[in-house]
């Protein structure tokens, strides 16, 4: 089949089909060869990986994932474009689609029904309304994923990737850079995609560690301190985790910082993630009295 990536090819089979675009499902369609490249390129993916691309849409991406990769599982959630792709991936048969919703899908069990125990990477341009919660659903199940490659909005990327004493930096830096290391692979303009988006997009790479950043008494603990944390941005960490759904009062705060040693005038947002652990697990101990 011919590639499909240029606003042409796309249009024409787009027509063919009668296929209506929707918005709520984030369908922007990528068609610029070059940032498929950078994708796929990013990804380091080869023929003995197996690749999960989530959303492959009429399938643009998920061609050239065919011809790197050893095997490619895409999940579709719309089902009208099925025979779209039953058309354009006809050659490949080393491509599963599933119809579903990737943030429904047990994804152990697809991964060790249809991943043949091969390293496997997801790889995907990602619908915006649901970007957060597909990464973080990978990373906080623990799904045995090498990396992942993604495309998301700018905004996103930047908190992802933020370092502490930055705007951007908050729950979802920590949360991410808790999983995995991130690294920005290329920014990428609205016009690469019919339709174009409302927001500027970013390719990231998140390459998942060994195990997390820091080893704390309770992960859960960890996020609900981080929370809190940022909850009140602008107030020091002694108030923002004071009368915060931690349920503890000023003065355990203090010793818990000092035991932390962390001043309490600082503000959530110049904790580093060791620090964050510390402080959680000292938390640990006040809260299991
Ligand atoms: N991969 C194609 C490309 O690059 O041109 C399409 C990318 S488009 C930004 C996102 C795709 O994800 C759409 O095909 C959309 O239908 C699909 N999608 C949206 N929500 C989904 C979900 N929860 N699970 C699986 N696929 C989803």
């Amino acid at each position: 089949m011919e590639k499909l990536v240029s606003a042409h090819k796309t249009k024409e089979i787009v027509s063919k089909y009668g296929f209506k675009f929707s918005k709520s499902l984030g369908q922007n369609f990528l068609i610029d060869e070059n940032i498929l490249t950078k994708i796929v390129d990013g990804a380091e993916a080869g023929k003995e990986d197996v690749v999960i691309e989530v959303g492959p849409g009429i399938g643009t991406l998920t061609q050239e994932l065919a011809q790197r990769a050893l095997k490619v599982i895409a999940v579709e959630i719309d089902k009208t474009l099925l025979p779209i792709l039953e058309e354009t991936l006809g050659n490949c048969d080393n491509v599963e689609v599933l119809n579903g919703d990737i943030l429904k899908i047990n994804l152990h069990s697809l991964i060790e029904e249809k991943c043949e125990q091969r390293s496997v990477k997801v790889i995907a341009n990602l619908p915006y309304y649901v970007t957060t919660p597909i990464i973080m659903k990978f990373l906080e199940e623990k799904v045995p994923i090498k990396n992942m490659v993604v495309m998301i909005q700018k905004e996103v990327a930047d908190r992802m990737q933020a370092k502490p004493n930055t705007k951007e930096y908050g729950a979802l830096s920590v949360a991410v850079q808790y999983y995995c290391d991130p690294k920005i692979i290329t920014k990428v303009p609205r016009s690469v995609f019919i339709p174009q988006p409302n927001v500027e997009s970013t390719v990231i790479r998140l390459d998942v560690l060994e195990k997390p950043k820091v080893a704390v008494k309770s992960e859960k603990l960890l996020f609900r301190v981080v929370r809190a944390a940022f909850g009140k941005r602008r107030k020091t960490i002694l108030n923002a985790l004071s009368n915060s759904g931690l349920g503890l009062e000023k003065e355990m705060i203090k010793e818990i910082l000092q035991k932390s040693d962390i001043e309490e005038n600082r503000r959530g947002e110049t904790l580093d993630i060791e620090e964050f652990g510390k402080l959680a697990d000292v938390v640990y101990e006040y809260i299991s009295l």
